[in-house]
């Protein structure tokens, strides 16, 4: 029998990891299919406390988990394959075997949002991709012109890191101004390498049948206007979609999927505590997600020497 499961290795989970297992839980750590969580596949961040100069998403993520390894913690390559929050312990299997466990902590996080448009999915990993830090640097991208869709964070920092490979970056964006944050917007709208398409949304991927991209199709929703953008690469950044389906019917979810907590870490169903992204609709920074982690782990930590430990 478990202490503490915890379902997710980015920022919440792996601060609920060092939290557990400083309190001498030996929290079992389940990665799921992407261990360190989103923040991996981002670059360099910037607003993380602590470091003047930023640092490497996927070096953080590292960092976390040595941090919560040394105090005890089991960091586990394995996907939860189903949840039982009715039985008391909480029942899981885990890569086929059962697991028992006093108290749950969600934190898995949210996955990237698709446009489900034609070609999009046909065309995935030939020309189309959801990180640029991931495939951006591939010869495929090299002196082409790519596109990116979206108007947040995530896409003017796609925007901009691409421009070191491309020969230029068309970022499409639905409406007239962007989302992101002020300093973002202004160091994309700045990038020489970087030309906006405003009030635009893509309609179709091109090319399924030559089994690479090589264009987009584009409606300008002011003008009404359809016209074909060439290109060699699509990165769509037009936001997350929260990892909750295990919990549909167990949990309060909103209408997007994200969990709802009673108060504060605490879901309606005792002992199970929830953290980062698959919770946070509103925020979703990596500092918040790790404040959520550590108080997701306080609070487990208060219910199991409530309940005899
Ligand atoms: P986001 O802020 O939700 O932005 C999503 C963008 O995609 C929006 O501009 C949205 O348009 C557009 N969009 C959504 N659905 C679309 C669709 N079906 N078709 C076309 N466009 C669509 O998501 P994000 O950029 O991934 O950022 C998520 C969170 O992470 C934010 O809080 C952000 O600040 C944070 N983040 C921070 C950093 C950083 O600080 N370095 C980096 C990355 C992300 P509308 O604007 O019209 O809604």
């Amino acid at each position: 029998m478990e202490n503490v499961v915890i379902m997710g290795t980015g920022c919440a989970g792996l601060t609920a990891a060092i939290y557990t297992a400083r309190a001498n839980l030996k929290p079992l750590v389940l990665t799921g299919v992407m261990p360190g969580g989103l923040l991996t596949t981002t670059s360099i961040v910037e607003n993380f406390p602590g470091f003047p100069d930023g640092v490497d998403g996927f070096e953080l993520m590292q960092r976390m988990q040595q941090q919560a390894e040394k105090f005890g913690a089991r960091v586990q390559f394995s996907v939860i394959e189903s949840v039982d929050l009715k039985s008391s312990p909480i029942r899981l299997v885990v890569d086929g075997q059962p697991v028992e466990t006093k108290t749950l902590i969600i934190a898995s996080g949210a996955g990237h949002k698709h446009l489900d448009i034609p070609g999009e999915h046909e065309l995935e990993k030939k020309g189309v991709t959801y990180c640029a830090t991931c495939d951006g640097a591939l010869p495929v991208f090299r002196n082409q012109h790519l596109v990116v869709v979206g108007g947040g964070d995530s896409a003017c920092e796609e925007a901009n890191y691409l421009t070191r490979f491309a020969s230029k970056v068309s970022l499409v964006h639905r409406r007239d101004s962007l989302r992101a944050s002020r300093i973002m917007a202004e160091r994309t709208l700045a990038n020489p390498k970087i030309s906006m398409v405003w009030d635009s949304v893509l309609t179709e991927v091109q090319d399924v049948s030559a089994g690479k991209v090589t264009g987009v199709k584009l409606k300008n929703l002011k003008t009404g206007a359809e016209s074909v953008l060439p290109c060699a690469g699509v990165f769509i950044a037009v936001g997350h979609v929260p990892n909750t389906q295990l919990f549909q019917g167990q949990l309060d979810l909103d209408p997007a999927g994200y969990v709802v907590p009673v108060k504060g870490t605490a879901t309606r169903v005792p002992g199970v505590f929830v953290a980062g992204d698959c919770a946070d609709s509103v925020y979703r920074q990596a500092v918040t997600a790790a404040g959520m982690g550590c108080g997701a782990a306080i609070e487990a930590e208060r219910y199991l020497a409530s309940h005899g430990g």
